[in-house]
């Protein structure tokens, strides 16, 4: 059995045939957890979670990203941002529905602001936006503890400032848990979030990027396996919908760098995320 930890069948890219792809992983042993980025795909993860009896989790969270409305044009995929203002009371109601399973996606993200329109965004708003996204993180971190769930989190370009409120927070929130999703920096940025308790997970960037070597290095219980669909595809579908059975892929990789068998990485991954997310 596998878990995809990290999957947006939420989004529209599965509005036709979201059931099939759901019963497809299904089928294949492979449970999911869909993550939500906004308040209405956060609902909307509920919504499905809710919609199957087992197998099929939910993380509800604001993504720093739609804190400002922009456009993001990457190669896999474009959208439209619109700013959303985040909402404690909407978000912990939502939390507290059993099929919820983590607080997520939150965190930090440096590199889409760095990215886009440059010409637009002055030195003064950088700081201003990035501030805000710390705010609306450690908002997002107290709220897990209030609901007790651990926290999917998203960093991109900002490793150092998230290790700082992480270290900061923890002194007073010793139990907090959490992920820090679709990682690929290097072992030791990894050993720091291991020290803070937090795991790492991979996605299908292990397939088809190099350097990730050191994912021999890192212990037993410090990592999980993740689609981030439909984003990110892995060999052998790349150029295709990445899906939650994909997440095979990564399993396979990940085996192979460290030397040992898929069914190895299958079960630890699965209990890793069992034990981090408390699934049945
Ligand atoms: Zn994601």
């Amino acid at each position: 059995m596998l878990i995809d930890t990290h999957s947006h069948l939420n989004f529209s890219a599965y509005s036709n045939d979201r059931d099939s792809v759901i019963r497809r992983a299904l089928e294949n042993n492979t449970q999911l957890i869909i993550v939500g980025s906004q308040i209405t795909t956060s609902e909307r993860a509920v919504k499905i979670a809710n919609q199957y009896e087992k197998g099929v989790y939910a993380a509800v969270g604001l993504h720093p990203i739609h804190l400002q409305e922009f456009h993001i044009d990457e190669n896999e995929i474009k959208f439209n941002s619109r700013a959303e203002k985040f909402n404690y009371d909407k978000y912990k109601k939502l939390a507290q529905d059993k099929k919820v399973a983590a607080i997520g996606e939150i965190g930090l993200d440096y590199f889409h602001l760095k990215n886009r329109h440059k010409e637009e965004v002055s030195d003064e708003r950088e700081r201003e936006i990035k501030k805000e996204q710390r705010e609306v993180f450690i908002q997002q971190f107290k709220m897990a503890q209030d609901v007790n769930l651990p926290m999917i989190i998203h960093c991109r370009d900002a490793h150092e400032d998230l290790i700082e409120i992480l270290r900061r927070l923890k002194s007073d929130y010793p139990r907090a848990s959490g992920v820090i999703h679709c990682f690929n920096k290097d072992l030791e940025t990894a050993r720091k979030y291991f020290d803070l308790d937090f795991l790492i997970s991979f996605t299908g960037l292990v397939t088809f990027l190099k350097g990730y070597e050191w994912i021999k290095e890192i212990p037993d219980d410090k990592f999980m396996v993740e689609t981030d669909c439909p984003y990110l595809t892995p060999i052998p579908h790349r150029g295709e919908r990445n899906e939650p059975v994909y997440v095979k892929y990564i399993a396979q990789k990940i085996a192979e760098i460290r030397g040992v068998s898929v069914e190895k990485i299958a079960e630890i991954t699965t209990q890793n995320a069992k034990g981090l997310f408390k699934l049945p």
